[in-house]
Order: structure tokens, then C-alpha cells, then sequence
């Protein structure tokens, strides 16, 4: 028994399939092929989406929380019912995302990620589309003082691999990712340790010079978070930790485009270093996300939030940014195609988490997490495992 998905136009993303037949089976997609090309499968029933483009599930890489629900805070049971609001949104796979917090809060957080991570993986048949909680993020914490942003001071650690390996203890191996400062004493051993461990080693909330930047991507970093945001900025003598992330083509990146953390024309120009293959959009979204404005936390952090801007004292602390909205955003300020947009929110993240083909891609063999949108990027529903709800 199989369902055929159709509609205008498909984007997987690096291809564009005009009149797209989407067969699934068994939550995967079975075949992939342009309409004309061939009947609908005999055995499968029809599913007409309309004049909507297709697009893999959008895969945000850096989050701490919506819908009220602070990662920091949740329990593992709890943790679905922000992947059901992500879903809304057309995330179908995230990496909940660690803020510096006391250690022990710290380790409390990643057993409940793994608990969540480890249930959604054994999870039939949810009853709503649900965001699957992939790997863990862990952003820090071992930061830099000078450029910590809101992660409080007395929560930054010293890189140690023994303090590295009770994180990894504690998130029993889910950890997929970590922002790291190269620049602290004992960094780079932490990012030789981590990348053999299979973690996507991101430099951030970062004061490092280029030398210390390249000598951590020679350690095994590659990726970069919150690009301009909580880094040294860039001077046109002194480039700085950016001018290696703008500049080296082995290295992904990822920013906010809210248009609150960034210029749209610093989005613009990052778009334009990075390319349509290296550019990763994250949220970094907090519990206030999809709520009124107010107070909330985030781990150990009280937030403000006004008008769509997340404060604490001085510094933005995270964002309510959506990925539909992101993606969005890219099209308006730098004009990027709408497919283009859709790559730096599926395939790309996908890849910068080393989990290429394992999401964020539509091809024969994939899970069929998919996102159906109009012409302009609005969500108009989203589709998990093949489950058009
Ligand atoms: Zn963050």
C-alpha cells in the first residue's frame, strides 16, 4: 500500500521537478519522477496537494525552546510537544540546543534530549506531524568571556576532554554538534576529541584572530555559528575568526536572519561568501517563540521579549524566529530564489551535521518528511513519514 503525493513543483532541493509524483511506503519515499514521464503506480492512492511547491522538511540545527517550552528546563515527555509546534512551521528535524548552565542543570537537560531523541527514533505513528529531535547542540560551555553573549559568566567552563566526555556521558552519545571558542586554553584538544567523536565542531561566541580560527578548522572544525553574531567583528587588517568563516570554502556557516541579529544587507553579504552550497539558516529560537510577548528563560537566562526582540540586560538572547520565516527573509533581503532559500534550511544543515541524505533531501530511500508551500514560502502543511494528517 502506497500513497502518491503530486503537486506543481518539487524542489529536493539541489533539483527542480516540475509536476512531481511523490510515491511513499512505509514512511519512505519509494520513487521520485516527473509526471509526463509516467503513469501514477496502480496500487497507490492518489493524493492531489494542488498548485504548491514541494521541499524537504526544514532541519534547524540551533534551538532552544518554543511554544513555552525551554530545552533547558523540559522533561524528555514533554519534549514532542515542541516538535509538534516546529512542525507548524515545516521543521521536521531539529538539534534541541544547550545554553551554559551549572553543570548538573546541564547534565539534567541532556538526559531529557536523550530520552526525547531516543523515543521519537522508536516512535511509530505519532498523531500529529511532529519535528524529530535528531542529535543534541551542544553551545558551550566552553565559551569565550569577552564574547559569551548572554550565557552567564560563572557557567563557562575550561575545555577539558573530561569535562567534554561527562556532557557526552550524560547525552548518551547524541551529541551531534558544538559551538566552541577556539581561543580558550585546552580548545583545540576538546575539538580534535570531539570531531573523531563524529560531532560537527561549530567556532563560535568566539574572539579568536584568523590564525586561531584556521588552526581550529586544521583541529577539525567545520562549521560556524551565529556568523557576526557573538564573534570578533571583522576589520578590514584584522579579519578575525569572520574573515575565515567568510573566506574558506571547507567550512559551513550559519546566521539568523531574523533582520534583528543581522543587517539585511550583512545577510546579503554573507549569503554571497558562503554560497547557495555553504549557507545554513538556524533559528536560534527561544520558549517565547510562537507566545505573546513577556518574560521567559532560557536555561538559567531571564529574557525579555518585545516587539520580536529577545533581551536580557544589554545583549539579544536568542531569537522567535521560525524557519518558514527565515527562509522568507532570504528571499526578501538578498533575493534568493525561493529554492535557493529552501537549501540553506534542508540540504545544507543537513550536510554542516554530517547527516547528509539522512534529512533534508527528497530522493528514493528518504524519509518522506516534507513540507508543502505556496509560491511565496508560506506553510500550508507539513508531512511526516509520509502522514499528510
Ligand atoms: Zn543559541
Amino acid at each position: 500500500m502506497s500513497t502518491a503525493f503530486t503537486a506543481r513543483r518539487l524542489y529536493t532541493p539541489a533539483d527542480v521537478i516540475e509536476n512531481p509524483v511523490v510515491v511513499v511506503e512505509d514512511g519512505r519515499i519509494a520513487e521520485l519522477y516527473p509526471r509526463p514521464h509516467s503513469e501514477l503506480p496502480p496500487n497507490s492512492t492518489l493524493l492531489d496537494l494542488g498548485d504548491v511547491v514541494l521541499a524537504p522538511g526544514f532541519f534547524d540545527i540551533h534551538i532552544h525552546g518554543g511554544a513555552g517550552l525551554d530545552l533547558m528546563r523540559a522533561r524528555g515527555s514533554d519534549i514532542p510537544r515542541l516538535g509538534q509546534f516546529l512542525a507548524t512551521h515545516g521543521v521536521t528535524a531539529y538539534f534541541p540546543t544547550t545554553v551554559a548552565a551549572p553543570l548538573e542543570s546541564t547534565f539534567a537537560a541532556l538526559q531529557a534530549m536523550a530520552d526525547a531523541i531516543e523515543a521519537a527514533d522508536g516512535k511509530a505513528a505519532p498523531s500529529a506531524p511532529e519535528a524529530r529531535p535528531l542529535g543534541i547542540h551542544l553551545e558551550g560551555p566552553f565559551l569565550s568571556h569577552k564574547r559569551r553573549g548572554v550565557h552567564p559568566p560563572e557557567n563557562l567552563v575550561q575545555p577539558t576532554i573530561a569535562v567534554f566526555d561527562r556532557l557526552w556521558q550524560a547525552a548518551r552519545g547524541h551529541v551531534r554538534m558544538m559551538t566552541i571558542a577556539p581561543e580558550i586554553p585546552g580548545a583545540m584538544e576538546v575539538i580534535a576529541e570531539a570531531s573523531r567523536r563524529g560531532v560537527c565542531v561549530s567556532i563560535g561566541h568566539s574572539d579568536a584572530d584568523l590564525s586561531t580560527a584556521q588552526a581550529a578548522v586544521k583541529a577539525g572544525a567545520r562549521h560556524a555559528t551565529h556568523t557576526f553574531n557573538a564573534m570578533r567583528p571583522l576589520d578590514h587588517r584584522e579579519p578575525g575568526i569572520v574573515g575565515e568563516v567568510l573566506t574558506d570554502s571547507r567550512l559551513t556557516a550559519d546566521i539568523i536572519a531574523d533582520g534583528i541579529h543581522l543587517s539585511p544587507a550583512v545577510v546579503q553579504l554573507f549569503l554571497l561568501a558562503k554560497g547557495i552550497e555553504n549557507s545554513v539558516l538556524i533559528t536560534d529560537a527561544i520558549s517565547a517563540t510562537g507566545m505573546p510577548d513577556g518574560h521567559y528563560q532560557l536555561g538559567p537566562i531571564e529574557v525579555e521579549v518585545k516587539d520580536g526582540k529577545c533581551t536580557s540586560g544589554e545583549s539579544l538572547a536568542g531569537s522567535v524566529l521560525t524557519m518558514d520565516r527565515a527562509v522568507r527573509n532570504v528571499t526578501q533581503f538578498a533575493r534568493w530564489s525561493l529554492q535557493d532559500a529552501v537549501r540553506a534550511a534542508t540540504a545544507n544543515p543537513a550536510r554542516a551535521a554530517g547527516l547528509a541524505g539522512q534529512s533534508g533531501i527528497l530522493a528514493p530511500g528518504a524519509r518522506a518528511d516534507f513540507v508543502v508551500l505556496d509560491a511565496k514560502g508560506e506553510v500550508l502543511k507539513t508531512v511526516v513519514g509520509g502522514r499528510a494528517f
